[in-house]
């Protein structure tokens, strides 16, 4: 479990949001139900209010932390 914090939040090419964490990297927050229930992703004003929200880099798990590399 690496925590980051949500910083924002972009529109990947296929219309999937993706949170950017405060580690650079970024995660889909896919709502995808039944499977993966993140409705609030899909409106302006719960995705506002899950900033600040702490999600698990996969990536800074399998490639390090990119603040930590820049040295
Ligand atoms: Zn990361």
């Amino acid at each position: 479990m690496l925590p980051r914090r949500i910083i924002g939040y972009h529109l990947d090419e296929e219309g999937h949001w993706v949170a950017e964490l405060e580690c650079g990297h970024g995660q889909h927050v896919r709502h995808d139900p039944p499977w993966q229930v993140r409705e609030w992703v899909t409106t302006e004003a719960g995705r506002a209010a899950h900033l600040g929200t702490i999600l698990s880099c996969v990536r800074c798990a399998e490639e390090g932390d990119p603040r930590e590399a820049k040295g």
